[in-house]
């Protein structure tokens, strides 16, 4: 389906116009789009205007269209030629968008929310957020980390004195004493007594949305752990609510998900990973629509450093890992983690939890793309064990960037590809509905309407060349 007409000729030329004026403005035409929302789209035009898409439609391919073109260039030739990317054989999709990571640098690498906390490695923060634009992930919602780490960061990118995904960040998050995250939690006893606690959390920090934990451990080898009671957890989404602010809580069981979801919250942060789901659940999820992060590499990882760590040569890894630290996780860390009960039990729930994200997206559930890790490639990751539980590419396209949007409530600005939305956009030299590995085949990327340097990032594999050299 088209999203719009194709472009007259009095457009075109107005748009042109207005194109050698601005030094900001420029397009990309004759690129197969996959907007986030629709099927692929051939042959379009992508102009960009400052930091928004300005405008979407069909490429000019008429004769008369194309005499108007090279007249108006020549309005400003130099310009204009230098801000045309010929996107032919080409795939627009965009930014990709991770809502569920703990950036590192503010606690133990591997994103263990109970580990205990190191002083924040603002270093180690920069590289990881350099590893995801270069793996073209332009947004990221951090779940709970040092607010003193996190939100000086998050400050920076927003005043865009750093190369760095959009950040939306809860600061530190809330549980109940004693719960899941308590190390990095404000922690919340009675509403009523504790209710400066969250005053102060929601003034100091701002967070963009708050992350809660309703968990109580006790499955798998983990031993049981305090519950938040679920009226305190409703007070407190109610509370946030009421300040603007929405809400994702950390559940991994049914049980909890429904508590969670009748508390009044907006999304979750987790699939249920403790076993199959029922199909009332299938349904309930598909009906209300309330967004979740699908997590899988989470899980996922400690097998896959334990029987497959050739991964860590992919260009990927390479290039946002020290070569010292894949040294370390392919010795080290690996055996470690062979030696843990929890490798084992997360490689048998894996499949269970990758099938309940399966249902609930046939059901018409809204799966969001989440990795509770902290790099570009496991976002990446995130897209291949989404295709490899079942679903089409294209849709796995749509969950890292639409339905990820809809989940941070910003599907106003970002997640597709749009007029009038954020310019947060990759082009890939290969097709992604065709096989997921190709969203991997970045050219480049852009946020904000900037096409992103990859010489300036500061990776932690160090500096890396230009992907793209044509136009
Ligand atoms: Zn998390």
């Amino acid at each position: 389906m088209r999203l719009v007409s194709a472009f007259s000729t009095g457009m075109i030329a107005a748009l042109l116009a207005a194109t050698a004026a601005r030094a900001d403005t420029w397009f990309v035409e004759h690129v197969t789009l996959i907007d986030g929302i629709h099927a692929p789209q051939p042959d379009m035009t992508v102009v960009i205007d400052g930091e928004r898409i300005s405008t979407v439609g069909p490429s000019l391919t008429a004769p008369d269209l194309k005499s108007r073109l090279n007249g108006a260039r020549r309005f400003d030739a130099r310009r204009i030629d230098a801000r045309r990317i010929d996107g032919t054989g080409k795939y627009l999709i965009p930014g990709l968008i991770d809502v569920h990571i703990h950036l590192r640098g503010g606690f133990e690498v591997g994103g263990n929310v109970d580990a205990e906390l190191a002083p924040p490695n603002r270093e180690e923060g920069l590289a990881a957020l350099a590893s995801f634009l270069y793996a073209g992930v332009t947004t990221v919602f951090d779940a709970g980390n040092r607010a003193e780490h996190i939100l000086p960061l998050r400050a920076q990118e927003r005043a865009g004195e750093i190369l760095s995904p959009r950040i939306f960040a809860t600061g530190n998050l809330v549980t109940y004493p004693g719960s899941h995250g308590d190390k990095m939690a404000v922690r919340i006893s009675d509403f009523e007594k504790d209710k400066a606690l969250l005053d102060r959390h929601i003034a100091e920090q701002q967070p963009d949305i708050l992350k809660l934990t309703l968990e109580e451990e006790g499955w798998g080898s983990r031993p049981m752990i305090p519950l938040m009671p679920t009226d305190l957890l409703q007070k407190i989404t109610r509370y946030y609510n009421q300040h603007g602010i929405r809400t994702t809580v950390h559940v991994s069981s049914e049980l909890r998900s429904l508590e969670a979801i009748y508390a009044g919250s907006d999304t979750l942060a987790h699939p249920v990973i403790q076993g199959p789901v029922s199909d009332s659940f299938v349904k309930l999820m598909g009906a209300k629509k309330i967004p979740f992060a699908s997590t899988l590499t989470i899980g996922e990882n400690y097998s896959r450093l334990a029987e497959h760590p050739d991964y860590l040569d992919q260009p990927l890894y390479v290039a946002s890992l020290a070569a010292a630290e894949r040294d370390q996780l392919k010795t080290k860390t690996r055996a470690e983690w062979q030696a843990r009960p929890w490798t084992w039990w997360m490689k048998i729930m894996t499949p269970i939890a990758k099938e309940n994200v399966r249902k609930i997206h046939a059901a018409g559930g809204i799966v969001a793309c989440g990795t509770d890790q902290s790099s570009g490639p496991a976002t990446q990751r995130e897209l291949e064990l989404l295709a490899d539980a079942g679903i089409a590419p294209l849709d796995v396209i749509r969950i890292a960037t639409y339905n990820s949007a809809l989940f941070l409530g910003k599907a106003d600005q970002l997640g597709s590809i749009d007029i009038g939305k954020l310019a947060d956009f990759v082009l890939l030299s290969k097709d992604p509905t065709l096989d997921i590995n190709n969203a991997k085949s970045i050219l480049f990327v852009v946020k904000n309407g900037q096409m992103i340097d990859e010489r300036q990032l500061p990776l932690a594999g160090g500096r890396q060349k230009r992907r793209f050299t044509g136009g």
